[in-house]
Formats: C-alpha cells, structure tokens, sequence
C-alpha cells in the first residue's frame, strides 16, 4: 500500500502546491466535489501525500493553511465569521481546547468517528477528535539511573534526583496538560507539592524544546528529563549517526501516574466553527480514521495511531505493554489555568 500512496504524492504535489485556503465560485467550478480549507499546526512532508490521497480518493480539493497552533488561534479571531477555515488540526488536547474555548469550533456529530474513536480521546459534544496518540515520558541516563528510579512522574520529585533533572518551560502545552492530568488525579495540593519538588531537582533552568533535553540528558547535563515519546523516536530513527548516538545514550521509560498509566494526548482534528464545507471537513477527518489515513499521519511524526495499531510506524516496536491513562482528555483543557498557576507558584518559569 506504501508504495501506491507515494505515486499519488509524487503525481499530486505539482498539481496543488502552494493551494491555499480559499472560497468562491471559481474553486467550486475547477473542483466539483468541492474543496476543504485546512488550517494545520503540524508541519510534514508525509501530510502533503496525506492530502494528495485524500484528494485522490474523493475528489475533494486541499487546500492548507500551516502555522503554529497559537497563530492561527489569531488568524481565525481575526477572520471571524468570514473564516475559510474548515478543519483545524493541532497537537495536544490542551491546544484544540484553546480553539474549543474561543469559540473557534463546533460540535460535529459523526457515527463513523465515534465509532472509530474511544469516547476519552474525542471531545464529548463533538469539538475535536484524536486521531493519533503520544505519550509524555522520562528520557533518562541508565548509567546513572535504574529504570525503577524513573517509572512513576512522582519519582521526578524525588530528592534523590536533586541536580538531575532538565525540564522544559512550564508555558508549553505539553508540561501544561501532564500538570492538568496530575491535578485532576491527585488534586492542587499534591500537583503543586510536585511541581515544587521538580523545580529543587533542576539540573538548570528550563529552556529549549523536548530535544534539546534529550541532548542535555546524552550530554551528561542532566540525568533525567520529561519529553514527548516521538522526540526520542525520530532521534533513534534518524539517518545521521551523530543524532542516533544522543537516543543510544539514553533510555526510555513510560511512567505511571500513581494507580494510573501514562500521559497519553493526542493529535486531534476539529470541524471549525463557520466551516464553508463541512461535510468535506468531516470526509477529511474520517479519513484520518482509515487504515491509510493513519499510517500518513504517524508514518514521519513517529505518533501511534490511535484507531488502527496495526499500521505503527518503524521506530516503536521496543514500545509494547505500555500501561496508558484512561482520563478524558477533555479534561486537561479544563484544568489548564490551574495548571499554569501551579507551575509559576512553584517557580517552574
Ligand atoms: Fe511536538
């Protein structure tokens, strides 16, 4: 099946590039079965033959707008009701909840997605729908640390870490929603007795993205740090061995929560709030749901597919029996200032 999706890339990039959002008679005479306005945070070649496909199979036109997830927040607010946008795709449940509460997206109903998607993965009136799984992990040294150090989040505040540990700044959405996920568990309190016991173990102040930790834990800075899975995975698949040798350094373990698996979010797509073409912006997400689908939408991010694990991208095989969270991921938006106001009480900048 690959190799039939990169002829369909390689025939239909010529045909669209550069296809930006766009409304109007002439777009619904060149494309009978219509267009859809894609506003897209994520930023891959494998989502440009993810389109192409799309558009193969139904007819329907692509046309994509990429930025960062908080730039077109701004974008849409400025475009208001005249939006062309007809489905947002972001990462992060606590990203798609900042689109959800600014009015930006609509409840769509759809009995295929539902089906396909666990109820905790979608949000339940319908604003948004995870369509591929991460998980939040500790990269860690193995010289200097065993796995059993490592395998609850609580262990990071542990004070026999003191020194050890490389964060991230405590604005980014990711330490926002693993910080909503422990409130939500464990209460304020507890979170923010944790937060303050991470920031005593700082290795440094946080700085950089999920990378540059993994880099500082190879590097000796640091013995253990707190990243998104699909960091450490492209790293161990990448072509150069310079990079292969930071994930050879390291090591990875999926915690736990306490009586609780792993941090899992997601990448989600929703249907934007004055979607022009929504029944295409629901085709365009269902398809995400398909066996194809998934296989281009983690096949280079290194995410796991959330509807169809049989497709997994190379790189994740070492990753079975991982014990994930059940929370709703609806809740981590809802806890999301908390979160912010218990990372800047505990000095986690
Ligand atoms: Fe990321």
């Amino acid at each position: 099946m690959r190799g039939l999706i990169i002829l369909f890339a390689a025939a239909g990039l010529a045909a669209c590039s550069g296809s930006e959002p766009e409304t109007g008679e002439e777009a619904a005479q060149a494309d009978p079965a219509g267009v859809v306005n894609v506003y897209s945070a994520r930023h891959y070649d494998s989502d440009k033959a993810l389109y192409e496909a799309f558009e193969a199979e139904t007819g329907i036109r692509v046309r994509v707008r990429e930025a960062g997830a908080p730039q077109l927040l701004e974008t849409m607010k400025a475009e208001g009701a005249r939006s062309p946008a007809d489905v947002i795709i972001a990462s992060d449940a606590g990203a798609l909840y900042r689109f959800q509460e600014a009015g930006l997206t609509q409840g769509a109903a759809s009995e295929a997605l539902e089906a396909a998607i666990p109820a905790r993965f979608r949000e339940p009136e319908g604003h948004w729908f995870g369509l591929a799984k991460r998980m939040r992990v500790i990269v860690y040294d193995p010289e200097r640390l065993s796995a059993e150090q490592v395998d609850q989040y609580t262990d990071l505040s542990d004070p026999a870490l003191e020194g050890e540990v490389c964060v991230r700044s405590s604005s980014n959405i990711y330490n926002l929603s693993i910080m909503a996920e422990l409130i939500e568990r464990a209460g304020p309190e507890a979170a923010g007795e944790w937060a303050q016991g991470v920031v005593s173990n700082f290795a440094r102040q946080p700085q950089g993205g999920d990378t540059a930790q993994i880099e500082a834990v190879a590097a000796g800075e640091c013995s253990a740090a707190l990243v998104n899975h699909y960091y450490w995975v492209r790293l161990a698949e990448n072509a150069s061995g310079d990079r292969r040798a930071v994930a050879e350094a390291t090591a990875v373990s999926f915690p736990s929560f306490p009586e609780a698996g792993t941090h899992v979010n997601v990448t989600g797509a929703a249907v934007a709030a004055n979607a022009p073409n929504k029944d295409n912006a629901l085709a365009l997400i269902e398809y995400l749901t398909t066996a194809d689908g998934q296989e281009m939408l983690t096949m280079e991010t290194k995410e796991f597919p959330l509807v169809e694990p049989g497709v997994a991208p190379s790189g994740l095989e070492g990753f079975t029996g991982i014990q994930e969270s059940d929370l709703a991921l609806s809740k981590l938006g809802e806890r999301q200032s908390e979160a912010q106001a218990a990372f800047l009480a505990a000095g986690w900048d």
